[in-house]
């Protein structure tokens, strides 16, 4: 899932990202909150509405962007104090408030509201914040069922229902992983998640979490890693049975110049790409490969014009969702042959480590 956190895939249009092939996009509660507020975006018909977005769209609990506040926020079992990035001014979350403010946001799949516990934190601390993550996802869920039809569906809409994921915490503790992931499912949410990753722990341990905790969630519904990755990762979760992801990094990486190919990781910026006609990614077919040179890119990017992060956004977002494309058919090819399943390491896109 491309990453729109304020109601925008930073510098891709919405017809872009349709024609690259993004069947749903994810938007930040936390920003969309404070601006333009949830209760502009209700009276504007919603965010699939108000952003143009047909295709389905997540929004997240705005758990995490608090969590990022570490020096301006104040964590009780009710719910979290915070002053905003923008302005200074305080809020109050609660997992019932994230769930209002979905409900008026109307994203297709909401996300229960959890504490995402920090890399390195002991077992206590850890499983302390398990207990609230937990506590918070019976309300979240009690919350958004009771308050589910209040969700404005505009008219193109129609026939659309919200569902509601819940997020297994547990630090890099797999025992506590394993608990969260079991009570989140005798609560029987519409879709799993496995928060609490990419926050500064090992690679090993975020496979070891993922590997634990995978086979202790439904297959008939949805399992999604938040917060991953590089392409290698990515193509390596699909292959274990994760069904969603999302990341920041290839829009957030493409502003800053770097490129995703099958050749590796490319930073435009450098000199090398001065005179170099070919196009950034030589086998890949995205309507930035298929019309720019390296050249042009390397100058766009040294000339601070805006359309240089537009193209190697569109770029990364094509070669991301490229391969997931890629891991899908080969999954559905080789469940037809009823054959294994390819691993990562055998399989086809090299990895740009
Ligand atoms: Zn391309």
């Amino acid at each position: 899932m491309p990453v729109g956190t304020a109601g925008t895939v930073k510098a891709v249009p919405q017809d872009v990202l349709e024609s690259l092939g993004a069947e749903i996009i994810l938007g930040n509660t936390y920003h969309l909150y404070l601006r333009p507020g949830h209760e502009a975006i209700r009276r504007l018909g919603g965010l699939h509405k108000f952003i143009s977005w047909p295709r389905a769209m997540l929004t997240d609990s705005g758990g995490f962007q608090v969590y990022s506040l570490t020096q301006l926020r104040k964590v009780s079992d009710e719910g979290v104090h915070f002053r905003s990035h923008l302005d200074g001014s305080s809020h109050f979350f609660t997992p019932e408030h994230s769930m209002d403010v979905q409900i008026a946001l109307g994203a297709d799949i909401a996300m229960a509201f959890d504490e995402c516990t920090e890399y390195p934190a002991d077992r206590d601390r850890a499983r302390e914040s398990l207990r609230l993550t937990m506590n918070w996802a019976r309300r979240s869920l009690d919350h958004l069922r009771a308050h589910q039809n209040e969700v404005v569906w505009h008219d193109e809409f129609e026939n659309r229902t919200q569902s509601l994921f819940g997020i297994v915490q547990g630090g890099v503790y797999t025992d506590l992983r394993r608990e969260s992931a079991e009570r989140l499912v005798e609560m029987d949410f519409d879709g799993y998640a496995i928060g609490g990753l990419s926050v500064g722990e090992p690679r090993e341990a975020t496979l070891e979490v993922i590997s634990e905790v995978l086979p202790l969630l439904p297959t008939n519904k949805p399992r999604y890693v938040m917060g991953v990755g590089y392409p290698g990762e990515i193509e390596q979760y699909a292959r274990m049975g994760v069904d969603m992801m999302d990341c920041v990094l290839p829009t957030r990486a493409a502003r800053h110049g770097l490129l995703f190919t099958s050749e590796g990781r490319m930073n435009i910026k450098n000199k090398q790409y001065a005179e170099d006609q070919n196009p950034p990614d030589p086998i890949c077919s995205c309507m930035v490969c298929s019309r720019y040179s390296r050249a042009y890119l390397r100058h766009l990017m040294h000339a601070g014009e805006s359309l240089g992060g537009t193209l190697n956004s569109i770029h990364n977002l094509a070669y991301y969702i490229g391969i997931m494309q890629r891991v899908r058919a080969q999954l559905l090819s080789h469940r037809d042959e009823n054959s294994p399943i390819p691993t990562a390491a055998s399989g086809t896109n090299p990895t740009p480590h």
